[in-house]
């Protein structure tokens, strides 16, 4: 069965998409621990990251470093950071996520609760920003 990630992609599911590739997508998450949470996946369902083929797996950092450029320029947050877990969505991601302050607990703990409105408008403004 397609994971959750691969019927997103095909347009199955719904997402705030932030851009795509031939072979990569950016969209943010739906439960976002930071304004901007950002998941950077390749089109081709692996589970594991570290189970992707070397070219795509560079070319996934690659993708991944456009889309948080993208979220620098557009949020301007200290930086982005990644963290890399995936023991919930059997399909190889990214979390790019915003740190707005030194202090901030970088985890994929509690998150915010944005309306639909906001979120749509954070996608938009980051997706301005993204040069592949
Ligand atoms: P992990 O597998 O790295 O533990 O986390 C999976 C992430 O995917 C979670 O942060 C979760 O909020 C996100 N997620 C799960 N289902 C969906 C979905 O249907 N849409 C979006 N945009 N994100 C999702």
């Amino acid at each position: 069965m397609a994971s959750i990630f691969t019927r997103i992609v095909e347009g199955e599911i719904p997402c705030y998409k932030i851009a795509e590739s031939d072979r990569f997508f950016a969209f943010l998450d739906i439960n976002p621990v930071q304004k901007g949470h950002t998941l950077v996946i390749p089109k081709q369902e692996t589970d594991y990251l570290f189970d992707v083929e070397n070219e795509t797996l560079g070319g996934l950092i690659v993708f991944a470093k456009s889309i948080a450029r993208a979220i620098d320029t557009s949020l301007q947050p200290i930086r982005t950071g990644i963290i890399v877990e995936g023991l919930e969505v059997p399909h190889a991601h990214i979390h790019l996520i915003p740190i707005y302050d030194a202090n901030q607990s970088f985890s994929l703990g509690r998150s915010l609760s944005l309306p639909s409105e906001e979120m749509q408008s954070i996608a938009q403004t980051i997706s301005a920003e993204v040069h592949l």
